[in-house]
Protein backbone atom coordinates (compact mmCIF):
# COMPACT_ATOMS: atom_id res chain seq x y z
CA UNK A 1 0.00 0.00 0.00
CA UNK A 2 0.77 3.35 -1.08
CA UNK A 3 2.01 4.94 2.52
CA UNK A 4 0.25 8.26 1.54
CA UNK A 5 -2.91 6.24 1.99
CA UNK A 6 -2.32 4.76 5.34
CA UNK A 7 -3.83 6.69 8.78
CA UNK A 8 -2.44 4.93 11.91
CA UNK A 9 -3.99 5.34 14.88
CA UNK A 10 -4.88 4.48 18.64
CA UNK A 11 -7.51 5.31 20.91
CA UNK A 12 -6.60 6.86 24.40
CA UNK A 13 -9.18 6.21 27.34
CA UNK A 14 -9.92 5.97 30.79
CA UNK A 15 -11.22 2.68 31.83
CA UNK A 16 -14.92 2.64 31.00
CA UNK A 17 -15.26 5.78 28.77
CA UNK A 18 -16.16 3.57 25.83
CA UNK A 19 -12.86 2.60 23.60
CA UNK A 20 -13.98 -1.23 23.18
CA UNK A 21 -17.60 -0.12 21.86
CA UNK A 22 -16.12 2.98 19.76
CA UNK A 23 -13.86 0.07 18.04
CA UNK A 24 -16.85 -1.96 17.80
CA UNK A 25 -18.75 0.78 15.50
CA UNK A 26 -15.49 1.52 13.45
CA UNK A 27 -15.25 -2.22 12.63
CA UNK A 28 -18.73 -2.22 11.50
CA UNK A 29 -18.94 1.03 9.59
CA UNK A 30 -15.65 -0.06 7.80
CA UNK A 31 -17.47 -3.47 7.22
CA UNK A 32 -14.25 -5.66 8.27
CA UNK A 33 -17.35 -7.16 10.59
CA UNK A 34 -20.58 -8.45 9.17
CA UNK A 35 -23.11 -7.34 11.07
CA UNK A 36 -24.77 -10.99 11.90
CA UNK A 37 -21.56 -11.70 13.56
CA UNK A 38 -20.92 -8.27 15.34
CA UNK A 39 -20.94 -8.90 19.24
CA UNK A 40 -20.35 -6.57 21.92
CA UNK A 41 -16.39 -5.79 22.42
CA UNK A 42 -15.40 -7.90 19.87
CA UNK A 43 -11.96 -7.58 19.70
CA UNK A 44 -12.27 -7.91 23.70
CA UNK A 45 -13.67 -11.30 23.07
CA UNK A 46 -10.88 -12.41 20.89
CA UNK A 47 -8.35 -11.86 23.26
CA UNK A 48 -10.53 -14.04 25.44
CA UNK A 49 -10.19 -16.84 22.35
CA UNK A 50 -6.96 -16.53 22.00
CA UNK A 51 -5.79 -17.09 25.94
CA UNK A 52 -7.89 -20.10 25.47
CA UNK A 53 -5.52 -20.67 22.17
CA UNK A 54 -8.58 -20.35 19.14
CA UNK A 55 -6.74 -17.23 17.28
CA UNK A 56 -4.69 -14.41 17.40
CA UNK A 57 -4.92 -11.15 19.45
CA UNK A 58 -6.11 -8.04 17.22
CA UNK A 59 -3.22 -5.90 18.30
CA UNK A 60 -3.74 -4.04 15.60
CA UNK A 61 -6.72 -3.96 12.91
CA UNK A 62 -6.28 -3.17 9.51
CA UNK A 63 -9.49 -1.37 7.98
CA UNK A 64 -10.40 0.03 4.87
CA UNK A 65 -12.08 3.60 4.37
CA UNK A 66 -13.17 5.78 1.23
CA UNK A 67 -12.63 9.60 1.70
CA UNK A 68 -12.87 11.26 -1.71
CA UNK A 69 -13.24 9.00 -3.70
CA UNK A 70 -9.70 7.16 -2.42
CA UNK A 71 -9.42 4.18 -0.53
CA UNK A 72 -7.18 4.48 2.65
CA UNK A 73 -6.38 1.84 5.10
CA UNK A 74 -6.76 2.20 8.93
CA UNK A 75 -4.50 0.64 11.62
CA UNK A 76 -5.82 0.59 14.76
CA UNK A 77 -3.22 -0.02 17.23
CA UNK A 78 -4.55 -1.44 20.80
CA UNK A 79 -2.74 -0.01 23.97
CA UNK A 80 -2.58 -1.65 27.37
CA UNK A 81 -4.39 0.93 29.71
CA UNK A 82 -2.14 0.49 32.84
CA UNK A 83 0.69 2.29 34.33
CA UNK A 84 2.20 -1.01 34.79
CA UNK A 85 2.69 -1.75 31.09
CA UNK A 86 4.01 1.88 30.56
CA UNK A 87 6.93 0.56 28.00
CA UNK A 88 4.55 -1.51 25.90
CA UNK A 89 2.09 1.76 26.00
CA UNK A 90 4.90 3.63 24.37
CA UNK A 91 6.34 1.50 21.78
CA UNK A 92 2.41 1.10 20.93
CA UNK A 93 2.17 4.93 20.78
CA UNK A 94 5.65 4.86 18.24
CA UNK A 95 3.77 3.04 15.67
CA UNK A 96 1.17 5.24 15.40
CA UNK A 97 0.94 9.04 14.09
CA UNK A 98 -2.28 9.96 15.73
CA UNK A 99 -4.42 9.23 18.62
CA UNK A 100 -8.46 9.47 19.44
CA UNK A 101 -8.63 11.09 23.15
CA UNK A 102 -11.54 9.65 23.86
CA UNK A 103 -13.76 11.22 27.16
CA UNK A 104 -17.03 10.10 28.59
CA UNK A 105 -19.15 13.18 28.39
CA UNK A 106 -20.30 12.07 31.30
CA UNK A 107 -17.63 11.88 33.32
CA UNK A 108 -14.81 14.04 31.90
CA UNK A 109 -11.35 13.76 32.13
CA UNK A 110 -9.60 11.10 34.39
CA UNK A 111 -6.24 10.35 35.66
CA UNK A 112 -5.70 7.62 32.98
CA UNK A 113 -6.48 9.52 29.85
CA UNK A 114 -4.54 12.55 31.03
CA UNK A 115 -1.32 10.01 31.87
CA UNK A 116 -1.83 8.75 28.11
CA UNK A 117 -2.21 11.98 26.56
CA UNK A 118 0.83 13.63 28.17
CA UNK A 119 2.52 10.59 26.67
CA UNK A 120 1.00 10.61 23.03
CA UNK A 121 2.12 14.41 22.84
CA UNK A 122 5.44 13.11 23.88
CA UNK A 123 5.61 11.06 21.04
CA UNK A 124 4.64 13.58 19.22
CA UNK A 125 1.02 12.10 18.01
CA UNK A 126 -1.83 14.08 16.58
CA UNK A 127 -4.60 14.50 18.98
CA UNK A 128 -8.41 14.04 18.01
CA UNK A 129 -10.23 15.16 21.33
CA UNK A 130 -13.65 13.30 21.26
CA UNK A 131 -16.25 13.40 23.92
CA UNK A 132 -18.62 10.10 23.78
CA UNK A 133 -21.74 8.55 24.79
CA UNK A 134 -23.37 11.75 23.84
CA UNK A 135 -26.74 9.55 23.78
CA UNK A 136 -26.48 9.60 27.88
CA UNK A 137 -29.10 11.95 29.81
CA UNK A 138 -26.48 12.77 32.16
CA UNK A 139 -23.74 13.91 29.63
CA UNK A 140 -22.75 17.07 29.63
CA UNK A 141 -20.86 17.79 26.25
CA UNK A 142 -20.39 21.09 26.70
CA UNK A 143 -18.94 21.46 29.83
CA UNK A 144 -16.36 18.75 29.00
CA UNK A 145 -15.51 19.83 25.85
CA UNK A 146 -14.38 23.09 27.49
CA UNK A 147 -12.43 21.15 29.99
CA UNK A 148 -10.64 19.27 27.01
CA UNK A 149 -9.90 22.63 25.00
CA UNK A 150 -8.63 24.14 27.98
CA UNK A 151 -6.34 20.90 28.50
CA UNK A 152 -4.87 20.66 24.70
CA UNK A 153 -5.57 24.10 23.76
CA UNK A 154 -7.79 24.61 20.55
CA UNK A 155 -11.46 25.66 20.45
CA UNK A 156 -14.12 23.53 22.15
CA UNK A 157 -16.07 23.34 19.11
CA UNK A 158 -13.42 21.39 17.46
CA UNK A 159 -14.37 18.66 19.98
CA UNK A 160 -15.87 15.89 18.25
CA UNK A 161 -19.13 14.67 19.59
CA UNK A 162 -19.77 10.89 19.41
CA UNK A 163 -21.98 7.96 20.56
CA UNK A 164 -20.11 4.90 20.43
CA UNK A 165 -23.68 3.06 21.30
CA UNK A 166 -25.72 4.58 18.63
CA UNK A 167 -23.18 4.83 16.13
CA UNK A 168 -23.67 9.02 15.96
CA UNK A 169 -20.82 10.88 14.97
CA UNK A 170 -18.36 7.65 13.92
CA UNK A 171 -18.08 8.36 10.42
CA UNK A 172 -17.39 11.85 10.61
CA UNK A 173 -14.60 10.93 13.31
CA UNK A 174 -13.15 8.62 10.44
CA UNK A 175 -12.97 10.90 8.24
CA UNK A 176 -11.04 13.57 10.69
CA UNK A 177 -8.53 10.75 10.93
CA UNK A 178 -8.10 10.74 7.19
CA UNK A 179 -7.24 14.33 7.27
CA UNK A 180 -6.04 15.57 10.12
CA UNK A 181 -3.76 12.02 10.75
CA UNK A 182 -0.36 12.44 9.02
CA UNK A 183 0.55 9.55 6.81
CA UNK A 184 3.57 7.51 7.62
CA UNK A 185 7.20 8.17 5.92
CA UNK A 186 9.97 6.04 5.67
CA UNK A 187 12.51 4.74 3.18
CA UNK A 188 11.00 2.35 0.74
CA UNK A 189 14.33 1.48 -0.76
CA UNK A 190 16.15 1.27 2.50
CA UNK A 191 16.90 -1.95 4.29
CA UNK A 192 14.30 -3.36 6.09
CA UNK A 193 13.18 -1.88 10.05
CA UNK A 194 10.19 -2.55 11.71
CA UNK A 195 9.71 -2.04 15.35
CA UNK A 196 7.94 -4.73 17.55
CA UNK A 197 5.68 -3.62 19.67
CA UNK A 198 3.78 -6.68 20.66
CA UNK A 199 4.38 -10.19 20.91
CA UNK A 200 1.69 -12.60 22.12
CA UNK A 201 1.94 -16.65 22.53
CA UNK A 202 -0.18 -19.02 21.11
CA UNK A 203 -1.09 -22.37 21.61
CA UNK A 204 -1.18 -23.62 17.93
CA UNK A 205 1.05 -21.07 15.88
CA UNK A 206 3.63 -20.22 18.60
CA UNK A 207 4.78 -16.28 19.29
CA UNK A 208 2.99 -13.72 16.86
CA UNK A 209 4.75 -10.45 16.91
CA UNK A 210 3.35 -7.44 15.79
CA UNK A 211 5.37 -4.79 14.30
CA UNK A 212 5.29 -1.73 12.23
CA UNK A 213 7.42 -1.21 9.01
CA UNK A 214 9.14 2.27 9.24
CA UNK A 215 11.42 1.66 6.50
CA UNK A 216 11.98 -0.82 3.51
CA UNK A 217 9.94 -4.40 3.31
CA UNK A 218 9.42 -7.42 4.81
CA UNK A 219 8.47 -10.58 2.47
CA UNK A 220 6.88 -13.66 2.87
CA UNK A 221 9.47 -16.18 3.37
CA UNK A 222 12.33 -14.43 4.03
CA UNK A 223 15.03 -14.69 6.89
CA UNK A 224 14.62 -12.03 9.39
CA UNK A 225 17.19 -11.29 12.00
CA UNK A 226 16.05 -9.42 15.62
CA UNK A 227 18.44 -7.00 16.14
CA UNK A 228 19.14 -6.89 19.90
CA UNK A 229 20.24 -10.87 19.54
CA UNK A 230 21.26 -11.57 15.80
CA UNK A 231 18.87 -14.21 16.33
CA UNK A 232 17.49 -15.26 12.65
CA UNK A 233 14.45 -17.05 11.66
CA UNK A 234 12.82 -18.07 8.48
CA UNK A 235 9.66 -15.93 8.52
CA UNK A 236 6.85 -18.51 8.09
CA UNK A 237 3.63 -16.02 8.03
CA UNK A 238 3.40 -12.13 7.56
CA UNK A 239 -0.17 -10.51 7.04
CA UNK A 240 -2.40 -8.42 8.46
CA UNK A 241 -5.33 -8.41 11.02
CA UNK A 242 -8.87 -7.66 9.85
CA UNK A 243 -9.61 -8.57 12.73
CA UNK A 244 -9.36 -12.16 12.08
CA UNK A 245 -5.09 -12.66 10.58
CA UNK A 246 -5.15 -12.61 6.96
CA UNK A 247 -1.53 -13.77 5.33
CA UNK A 248 -0.15 -11.34 3.15
CA UNK A 249 2.56 -10.76 0.58
CA UNK A 250 4.98 -8.83 2.92
CA UNK A 251 4.48 -5.36 4.47
CA UNK A 252 5.98 -2.19 3.43
CA UNK A 253 6.73 1.83 4.66
CA UNK A 254 4.04 2.61 7.20
CA UNK A 255 2.10 -0.72 7.07
CA UNK A 256 1.59 -2.97 10.57
CA UNK A 257 0.83 -6.42 10.71
CA UNK A 258 1.97 -9.65 12.23
CA UNK A 259 4.72 -12.10 11.61
CA UNK A 260 5.08 -15.70 13.18
CA UNK A 261 8.43 -17.38 13.07
CA UNK A 262 7.70 -20.35 14.60
CA UNK A 263 9.85 -18.86 18.20
CA UNK A 264 8.01 -20.71 21.27
CA UNK A 265 9.19 -17.96 23.70
CA UNK A 266 7.67 -14.53 23.68
CA UNK A 267 11.65 -13.54 25.01
CA UNK A 268 12.83 -14.29 21.51
CA UNK A 269 10.59 -10.98 19.72
CA UNK A 270 10.79 -8.86 22.22
CA UNK A 271 8.98 -5.79 22.56
CA UNK A 272 10.73 -2.61 21.58
CA UNK A 273 13.43 -4.38 19.86
CA UNK A 274 14.07 -4.11 16.03
CA UNK A 275 13.48 -6.85 12.83
CA UNK A 276 15.77 -6.68 9.68
CA UNK A 277 16.52 -8.48 6.88
CA UNK A 278 19.03 -11.41 7.13
CA UNK A 279 20.63 -10.48 3.63
CA UNK A 280 20.18 -6.68 4.10
CA UNK A 281 20.06 -5.69 7.32
CA UNK A 282 19.74 -1.96 8.64
CA UNK A 283 22.72 -0.73 10.05
CA UNK A 284 21.04 0.92 13.03
CA UNK A 285 17.82 -0.24 15.25
CA UNK A 286 15.29 2.40 15.52
CA UNK A 287 15.82 3.57 18.84
CA UNK A 288 14.58 3.38 22.48
CA UNK A 289 14.69 -0.47 22.89
CA UNK A 290 14.79 -1.10 26.78
CA UNK A 291 14.57 -4.53 28.47
CA UNK A 292 11.78 -5.25 30.70
CA UNK A 293 12.58 -4.04 34.56
CA UNK A 294 10.55 -5.84 37.33
CA UNK A 295 9.64 -2.88 39.59
CA UNK A 296 7.95 -4.85 42.50
CA UNK A 297 9.09 -8.28 44.03
CA UNK A 298 7.42 -10.52 46.04
CA UNK A 299 7.79 -14.10 47.46
CA UNK A 300 5.64 -16.25 46.19
CA UNK A 301 4.81 -20.09 47.88
CA UNK A 302 2.48 -22.85 47.10
CA UNK A 303 0.26 -23.35 50.25
CA UNK A 304 0.93 -27.38 49.92
CA UNK A 305 4.33 -27.71 49.78
CA UNK A 306 4.23 -30.52 47.29
CA UNK A 307 3.22 -28.15 44.57
CA UNK A 308 6.34 -26.49 44.26
CA UNK A 309 7.10 -28.16 41.10
CA UNK A 310 3.94 -27.37 39.42
CA UNK A 311 4.52 -23.78 40.29
CA UNK A 312 7.59 -24.05 38.79
CA UNK A 313 6.31 -25.02 35.51
CA UNK A 314 3.40 -22.94 36.20
CA UNK A 315 5.84 -19.62 36.01
CA UNK A 316 7.31 -21.28 33.24
CA UNK A 317 4.39 -21.43 31.02
CA UNK A 318 3.30 -17.61 31.85
CA UNK A 319 6.83 -16.65 30.83
CA UNK A 320 6.28 -17.61 27.56
CA UNK A 321 3.71 -14.73 27.09
CA UNK A 322 4.76 -12.73 29.57
CA UNK A 323 8.79 -11.10 28.81
CA UNK A 324 8.48 -8.82 31.96
CA UNK A 325 8.22 -11.71 33.71
CA UNK A 326 11.21 -12.82 36.38
CA UNK A 327 11.63 -15.44 38.80
CA UNK A 328 14.24 -17.41 41.05
CA UNK A 329 14.25 -19.94 43.49
CA UNK A 330 13.73 -18.73 47.18
CA UNK A 331 13.81 -20.27 50.50
CA UNK A 332 11.74 -19.27 53.10
CA UNK A 333 11.75 -21.33 57.26
CA UNK A 334 8.18 -20.34 57.46
CA UNK A 335 7.02 -21.17 54.19
CA UNK A 336 9.22 -23.51 52.70
CA UNK A 337 9.75 -23.72 48.93
CA UNK A 338 8.85 -21.45 46.60
CA UNK A 339 9.85 -18.23 44.11
CA UNK A 340 11.06 -14.49 44.20
CA UNK A 341 9.11 -13.13 41.41
CA UNK A 342 9.72 -10.12 39.47
CA UNK A 343 6.84 -7.54 38.32
CA UNK A 344 6.42 -4.69 36.45
CA UNK A 345 3.62 -3.64 39.08
CA UNK A 346 1.20 -4.64 41.58
CA UNK A 347 -1.65 -5.37 38.96
CA UNK A 348 1.10 -7.39 37.02
CA UNK A 349 1.20 -9.39 40.41
CA UNK A 350 -2.36 -9.64 41.31
CA UNK A 351 -3.29 -10.58 37.35
CA UNK A 352 -0.12 -13.26 37.58
CA UNK A 353 -1.02 -14.45 41.16
CA UNK A 354 -4.87 -15.34 39.54
CA UNK A 355 -4.01 -16.73 36.62
CA UNK A 356 -1.89 -19.05 38.61
CA UNK A 357 -4.35 -19.71 41.15
CA UNK A 358 -7.37 -20.11 37.92
CA UNK A 359 -5.32 -21.61 35.43
CA UNK A 360 -3.33 -24.41 37.55
CA UNK A 361 -5.19 -24.64 40.37
CA UNK A 362 -2.58 -23.52 42.52
CA UNK A 363 -3.40 -22.05 46.57
CA UNK A 364 -0.51 -19.16 46.69
CA UNK A 365 0.71 -17.22 49.19
CA UNK A 366 3.09 -13.99 49.13
CA UNK A 367 4.59 -11.97 50.89
CA UNK A 368 4.38 -8.42 50.82
CA UNK A 369 5.53 -6.68 47.87
CA UNK A 370 9.20 -5.09 47.65
CA UNK A 371 10.88 -2.61 45.38
CA UNK A 372 14.06 -2.76 44.28
CA UNK A 373 16.30 -0.57 46.67
CA UNK A 374 20.06 0.32 46.34
CA UNK A 375 22.18 0.07 49.64
CA UNK A 376 25.99 1.37 49.61
CA UNK A 377 27.75 0.01 53.02
CA UNK A 378 30.93 1.16 54.47
CA UNK A 379 33.06 -0.26 52.56
CA UNK A 380 32.18 1.22 49.56
CA UNK A 381 30.40 -1.67 48.04
CA UNK A 382 26.68 -1.22 46.09
CA UNK A 383 24.01 -3.98 47.21
CA UNK A 384 20.65 -4.05 44.77
CA UNK A 385 18.27 -5.26 47.83
CA UNK A 386 15.04 -6.75 46.50
CA UNK A 387 14.37 -9.24 49.08
CA UNK A 388 14.46 -7.90 52.52
CA UNK A 389 17.14 -11.06 53.63
CA UNK A 390 19.43 -9.33 51.09
CA UNK A 391 19.85 -5.85 53.05
CA UNK A 392 23.17 -5.95 54.03
CA UNK A 393 23.76 -5.91 58.19
CA UNK A 394 25.63 -3.08 59.60
CA UNK A 395 25.26 0.68 58.98
CA UNK A 396 24.89 1.74 55.38
CA UNK A 397 26.18 4.62 54.16
CA UNK A 398 22.92 5.43 51.46
CA UNK A 399 20.02 3.50 51.13
CA UNK A 400 18.12 5.16 47.72
CA UNK A 401 14.71 4.30 46.69
CA UNK A 402 12.71 4.67 43.52
CA UNK A 403 10.38 7.43 43.10
CA UNK A 404 7.18 8.06 40.82
CA UNK A 405 5.55 11.41 39.87
CA UNK A 406 1.76 10.77 40.22
CA UNK A 407 -1.41 12.14 38.78
CA UNK A 408 -4.61 12.14 40.98
CA UNK A 409 -7.86 13.92 39.96
CA UNK A 410 -10.49 14.42 41.92
CA UNK A 411 -13.44 16.60 42.51
CA UNK A 412 -12.30 20.16 44.53
CA UNK A 413 -14.09 18.99 48.27
CA UNK A 414 -11.86 16.05 48.71
CA UNK A 415 -8.21 17.82 47.57
CA UNK A 416 -7.92 18.25 51.93
CA UNK A 417 -8.06 14.18 52.11
CA UNK A 418 -5.75 13.69 49.27
CA UNK A 419 -3.07 16.09 50.15
CA UNK A 420 -3.36 14.48 53.94
CA UNK A 421 -3.11 10.88 52.29
CA UNK A 422 -0.04 11.71 50.06
CA UNK A 423 1.64 13.71 53.02
CA UNK A 424 1.50 10.68 55.38
CA UNK A 425 3.24 8.44 51.96
CA UNK A 426 6.13 10.84 52.22
CA UNK A 427 4.59 12.89 48.91
CA UNK A 428 6.03 16.00 48.16
CA UNK A 429 3.25 18.03 46.25
CA UNK A 430 4.83 19.46 42.55
CA UNK A 431 1.81 21.54 41.60
CA UNK A 432 -2.05 21.91 41.15
CA UNK A 433 -4.14 22.47 38.61
CA UNK A 434 -8.15 23.20 38.11
CA UNK A 435 -9.41 21.46 35.30
CA UNK A 436 -12.38 23.14 35.74
CA UNK A 437 -14.51 24.82 38.71
CA UNK A 438 -15.20 21.23 40.13
CA UNK A 439 -12.21 19.34 39.13
CA UNK A 440 -8.54 19.21 40.38
CA UNK A 441 -5.55 17.70 39.11
CA UNK A 442 -2.73 17.27 42.15
CA UNK A 443 1.05 16.45 41.05
CA UNK A 444 3.07 14.45 43.71
CA UNK A 445 6.55 12.73 43.76
CA UNK A 446 6.13 9.40 45.97
CA UNK A 447 8.25 7.05 46.77
CA UNK A 448 7.32 3.92 44.82
CA UNK A 449 6.93 1.65 47.86
CA UNK A 450 4.15 4.06 49.58
CA UNK A 451 2.00 3.36 46.37
CA UNK A 452 2.60 -0.23 45.73
CA UNK A 453 0.66 -1.56 48.56
CA UNK A 454 -2.59 -0.06 49.85
CA UNK A 455 -2.53 3.72 48.37
CA UNK A 456 -4.86 3.11 45.86
CA UNK A 457 -7.69 1.81 48.18
CA UNK A 458 -7.12 4.67 50.53
CA UNK A 459 -7.36 7.07 47.91
CA UNK A 460 -10.84 5.52 46.53
CA UNK A 461 -11.98 5.39 50.57
CA UNK A 462 -11.08 9.14 51.28
CA UNK A 463 -13.00 10.36 48.15
CA UNK A 464 -15.89 8.22 47.37
CA UNK A 465 -14.69 5.95 44.67
CA UNK A 466 -14.58 9.60 43.28
CA UNK A 467 -10.43 10.06 42.21
CA UNK A 468 -8.29 8.68 39.78
CA UNK A 469 -4.98 7.88 39.98
CA UNK A 470 -2.02 7.48 37.39
CA UNK A 471 1.80 7.58 38.59
CA UNK A 472 5.08 7.14 36.31
CA UNK A 473 8.59 5.93 37.40
CA UNK A 474 11.22 8.92 37.68
CA UNK A 475 14.14 7.84 39.28
CA UNK A 476 15.38 7.34 42.83
CA UNK A 477 16.21 9.39 46.16
CA UNK A 478 18.13 8.63 49.25
CA UNK A 479 15.71 7.61 52.14
CA UNK A 480 16.30 7.01 55.60
CA UNK A 481 15.07 3.40 55.95
CA UNK A 482 15.77 0.23 58.07
CA UNK A 483 15.07 -3.31 58.50
CA UNK A 484 12.46 -4.32 60.75
CA UNK A 485 12.92 -8.71 61.74
CA UNK A 486 10.27 -9.86 63.66
CA UNK A 487 11.84 -13.07 66.17
CA UNK A 488 10.07 -16.03 67.63
CA UNK A 489 11.67 -16.83 70.80
CA UNK A 490 14.96 -14.79 69.78
CA UNK A 491 14.75 -16.34 66.39
CA UNK A 492 13.74 -14.27 62.91
CA UNK A 493 10.96 -15.08 60.79
CA UNK A 494 12.17 -14.41 57.40
CA UNK A 495 8.78 -14.02 55.63
CA UNK A 496 8.10 -11.06 57.71
CA UNK A 497 11.24 -9.31 57.63
CA UNK A 498 10.28 -5.72 56.07
CA UNK A 499 12.13 -2.37 54.85
CA UNK A 500 10.72 0.19 55.95
CA UNK A 501 11.26 3.88 56.52
CA UNK A 502 12.80 4.62 60.40
CA UNK A 503 9.31 6.19 61.17
CA UNK A 504 7.44 3.38 59.82
CA UNK A 505 9.09 1.19 61.73
CA UNK A 506 7.47 1.12 65.00
CA UNK A 507 4.25 0.77 63.86
CA UNK A 508 4.81 -2.03 61.33
CA UNK A 509 6.66 -3.70 64.12
CA UNK A 510 3.78 -3.53 66.37
CA UNK A 511 1.32 -3.89 63.91
CA UNK A 512 2.93 -7.52 63.21
CA UNK A 513 3.65 -8.72 66.57
CA UNK A 514 0.78 -8.05 67.73
CA UNK A 515 -0.79 -9.78 65.30
CA UNK A 516 1.43 -13.03 65.58
CA UNK A 517 0.22 -13.20 69.05
CA UNK A 518 -2.94 -13.11 68.01
CA UNK A 519 -2.47 -15.99 65.57
CA UNK A 520 0.40 -18.32 67.14
CA UNK A 521 -0.87 -21.11 69.31
CA UNK A 522 0.06 -21.41 73.01
CA UNK A 523 3.21 -23.15 73.48
CA UNK A 524 3.97 -25.70 76.35
CA UNK A 525 6.81 -22.55 77.75
CA UNK A 526 6.24 -18.69 77.43
CA UNK A 527 7.49 -17.36 73.77
CA UNK A 528 8.57 -13.14 73.29
CA UNK A 529 7.49 -12.26 69.78
CA UNK A 530 9.57 -8.72 69.24
CA UNK A 531 10.25 -6.52 66.20
CA UNK A 532 13.47 -5.34 65.98
CA UNK A 533 15.77 -3.11 63.77
CA UNK A 534 19.56 -4.22 64.33
CA UNK A 535 19.48 -5.66 67.88
CA UNK A 536 17.93 -2.73 69.11
CA UNK A 537 13.49 -4.49 69.67
CA UNK A 538 11.12 -1.98 69.39
CA UNK A 539 8.16 -3.53 70.06
CA UNK A 540 7.44 -6.91 72.13
CA UNK A 541 4.58 -9.28 72.54
CA UNK A 542 4.00 -12.27 74.46
CA UNK A 543 2.38 -15.53 74.05
CA UNK A 544 1.29 -17.12 77.07
CA UNK A 545 2.39 -20.68 78.28
CA UNK A 546 -0.32 -23.36 77.08
CA UNK A 547 -3.61 -24.03 79.16
CA UNK A 548 -4.95 -27.59 79.85
CA UNK A 549 -7.73 -26.65 77.16
CA UNK A 550 -7.75 -24.76 73.96
CA UNK A 551 -11.37 -24.22 74.32
CA UNK A 552 -11.49 -22.45 77.35
CA UNK A 553 -10.53 -19.42 75.16
CA UNK A 554 -14.26 -19.24 74.26
CA UNK A 555 -15.81 -20.02 77.60
CA UNK A 556 -19.44 -19.09 76.91
CA UNK A 557 -19.37 -19.12 73.35
CA UNK A 558 -21.29 -21.28 71.25
CA UNK A 559 -20.75 -24.91 70.12
CA UNK A 560 -20.30 -24.65 66.89
CA UNK A 561 -17.01 -22.13 67.01
CA UNK A 562 -15.90 -24.45 69.40
CA UNK A 563 -16.14 -27.27 66.84
CA UNK A 564 -14.52 -24.97 64.31
CA UNK A 565 -11.41 -23.77 66.87
CA UNK A 566 -10.93 -27.61 66.95
CA UNK A 567 -10.78 -28.97 63.17
CA UNK A 568 -8.23 -25.91 62.83
CA UNK A 569 -6.25 -27.32 65.33
CA UNK A 570 -6.35 -30.41 63.98
CA UNK A 571 -5.29 -28.91 60.12
CA UNK A 572 -2.89 -27.02 61.81
CA UNK A 573 -1.04 -29.95 63.53
CA UNK A 574 -1.09 -31.27 59.91
CA UNK A 575 1.53 -28.48 58.87
CA UNK A 576 3.50 -27.23 61.56
CA UNK A 577 6.67 -25.17 61.02
CA UNK A 578 8.91 -25.41 63.29
CA UNK A 579 10.79 -21.79 63.94
CA UNK A 580 14.10 -22.34 66.49
CA UNK A 581 12.07 -24.07 69.20
CA UNK A 582 8.35 -22.89 68.32
CA UNK A 583 5.71 -25.07 66.41
CA UNK A 584 3.79 -22.66 64.31
CA UNK A 585 0.83 -23.73 62.00
CA UNK A 586 1.76 -22.80 58.33
CA UNK A 587 -2.29 -21.07 58.57
CA UNK A 588 -0.82 -18.63 61.26
CA UNK A 589 2.05 -17.41 58.88
CA UNK A 590 -0.63 -17.31 55.95
CA UNK A 591 -2.97 -15.20 58.06
CA UNK A 592 -0.85 -12.68 59.11
CA UNK A 593 0.27 -11.99 55.88
CA UNK A 594 -3.11 -11.93 54.00
CA UNK A 595 -4.69 -9.35 56.67
CA UNK A 596 -4.57 -6.34 56.74
P1 LIG B 1 -13.63 0.63 27.65
O1 LIG B 1 -13.29 0.16 29.03
O2 LIG B 1 -13.13 2.02 27.39
O3 LIG B 1 -13.26 -0.33 26.57
O4 LIG B 1 -15.24 0.80 27.63
P2 LIG B 1 -16.37 -0.12 26.99
O5 LIG B 1 -16.44 0.08 25.51
O6 LIG B 1 -16.25 -1.50 27.50
O7 LIG B 1 -17.65 0.62 27.58
C1 LIG B 1 -17.88 0.72 28.97
C2 LIG B 1 -19.38 0.82 29.22
O8 LIG B 1 -19.92 2.00 28.63
C3 LIG B 1 -20.15 -0.35 28.61
O9 LIG B 1 -21.18 -0.70 29.49
C4 LIG B 1 -20.71 0.24 27.32
O10 LIG B 1 -21.91 -0.39 26.93
C5 LIG B 1 -20.95 1.68 27.72
N1 LIG B 1 -20.84 2.59 26.57
C6 LIG B 1 -19.80 2.68 25.71
N2 LIG B 1 -20.04 3.64 24.78
C7 LIG B 1 -21.26 4.14 25.06
C8 LIG B 1 -22.06 5.16 24.47
O11 LIG B 1 -21.73 5.82 23.49
N3 LIG B 1 -23.27 5.42 25.06
C9 LIG B 1 -23.70 4.74 26.15
N4 LIG B 1 -24.89 5.06 26.65
N5 LIG B 1 -22.97 3.78 26.73
C10 LIG B 1 -21.76 3.47 26.19
MG1 LIG C 1 -12.24 -2.11 26.63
Amino acid sequence: TDPSLIRNFCIIAHIDHGKSTLADRMLQLTGVVQPREMKDQYLDRMDIERERGITIKSQAVRMPWEFEGESFAFHMIDTPGHVDFSYEVSRSLDACEGAVLLVDAAQGIEAQTLANLYLAMEHDLVIIPVLNKIDLPAAEPDKYAEEIAHLIGGDPDDVLRVSGKTGAGVEELLDRLVVEVPAPTGDADAPARAMIFDSVYDTYRGVVTFVRVVDGHLSRREQIRMMSTDATHSLLEIGVSQPEPQATEGLGVGEVGYLITGVKDVRQSKVGDTVTARDRPAAERIGGYQEPRPMVFSGLFPIDGSEFPVLREALEKLQLNDAALSFEPETSAALGFGFRVGFLGLLHLEITRQRLEAEYDLDLISTAPNVIYHVTTEDGELHEVTNPSEFPDGKPTEIREPIVDATVIVPAEYVGPVMELCQSRRGTMQGMDYLSEERVELRYTLPLAEIVFDFFDQLKSRTKGYASLNWQGTGDQAADLVKVDILLQGDKVDAFSAITHRDHAYSYGVKMAKRLKDLIPRQQFEVPVQAAVGSRIIARETIRAIRKDVLSKCYGGDISRKRKLLEKQKEGKKRMKTVGTVDVPQEAFIAALSSD
